[in-house]
């Protein structure tokens, strides 16, 4: 009888650690994903801190895939696109909580 008080125990104590474990993962996962994805052309080359939303490797505008002769953009048009793409991709930083608010 006593054995079995033990074992019942013993089993909702793994359960609990189980359902703890299991928890933590679901919330690590969203960090993870959330980290900032290395920014790339199609052709693989990094487009990270450029001036224009233009590849200087293929000549593909971002996030296209044709050049800027094809789409009929200019160079001031494409440094256009660029600063507001920035300027959006300040925003949903701001937007999300990485940072302790500071006093
Ligand atoms: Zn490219």
């Amino acid at each position: 009888m006593f054995a079995v008080l033990v074992g019942a125990i013993l089993l909702v104590v793994i359960l609990l650690w189980l359902i703890q474990k299991l928890k933590a993962v679901r919330w690590r996962r969203p960090e993870r994903s959330s980290q900032p994805a290395i920014d790339r052309c199609i052709c693989g080359y990094e487009l990270t801190g450029l001036e224009l939303a233009r590849c200087p490797e293929c000549g593909r505008v971002r996030g296209f895939n044709a050049s800027a002769d094809e789409l009929g953009l200019t160079d001031e048009q494409l440094f256009l696109i660029e600063q507001k793409r920035r300027e959006r991709e300040r925003q949903s930083a701001d937007i999300r909580p990485t940072s302790p608010p500071s006093t």
